[in-house]
């Protein structure tokens, strides 16, 4: 794919939606980060949910510290792997309180070096909560998740066998990235959950099936 066509799917996908954000409801970066960790392999409607319950009763890290894993679990069990990312939210928490002030730090390191927290939950962290455009070492940066990792490969528009590989791919080959990729992250998972699904893309409906080069379009 050239950079004229790049370009041109990322300014459609801008004019569909100037202001793209998450669809996790948060209302502080501590709020977020808890978030994005209990994401990992469940839906962004099954987390909503349970943060519905869960942050009118704790949204800091004392409070949730004094709910304890038995506490926090009875919150978050209808999402999926809650065993384990209680025993992780419990200790992120204890960690921010201890390290950081009860803060989230605004720093990648700081931020992989918490429970249950890699690479994409920091970059979300980052990207969402603090409006970060390029990391602590002056480089851009993406968080990659499945989504955006069919739809950069699947289009052409950057390829990449690993997340990590398709993460410096797009930001290799985005055209104007001060324009662009603070908001690529949302544009390419809406259009990936929404447009571009796993089983049945919807390239009869998309608005950039005239430029990407995947080459079993659908008509629906
Ligand atoms: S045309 Fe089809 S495969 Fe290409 S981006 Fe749109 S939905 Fe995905």
């Amino acid at each position: 794919m050239n950079n004229l066509k790049r370009r041109e799917i990322l300014s459609r996908l801008r004019d569909d939606n100037p202001h793209p954000t998450t669809e996790l409801n948060y209302n502080s970066p501590f709020e977020l980060l808890i978030a994005v960790i209990l994401s990992a392999q469940a839906t962004d409607v099954g987390v909503n949910k349970a943060t519905a319950r869960l942050y009118p009763v704790a949204n800091s890290p004392e409070a949730i510290l004094a709910l304890g894993v038995d506490g926090l679990k009875d919150y978050i069990k209808t999402i999926g792997l809650f065993n384990a990312k209680a025993e992780n939210v419990i200790k992120t928490c204890r960690i921010l309180v201890e390290q950081h002030g009860s803060q989230v730090p605004q720093d990648r390191a700081a931020l992989e070096a918490l429970p249950g927290v890699g690479r994409k939950t920091a970059n979300v962290v980052l990207n969402t909560a603090f409006g970060w455009l390029k990391d602590n070492e002056g480089r851009y940066f993406l968080a990659v998740d499945t989504h955006i990792q069919r739809v950069a490969n699947r289009t052409g528009y950057a390829k990449g066998k690993t997340v990590e590989q398709t993460e410096q791919a797009i930001i290799k080959n985005t055209p104007n990235k001060k324009e662009f990729m603070f908001n690529l992250h949302h544009w390419f998972i809406l259009h990936g959950r929404y447009v571009c699904t796993a089983r049945k893309p919807k390239c009869g409906a998309c608005i950039i099936e005239d430029l990407c080069e995947f080459k079993e379009k659908t008509e629906y």
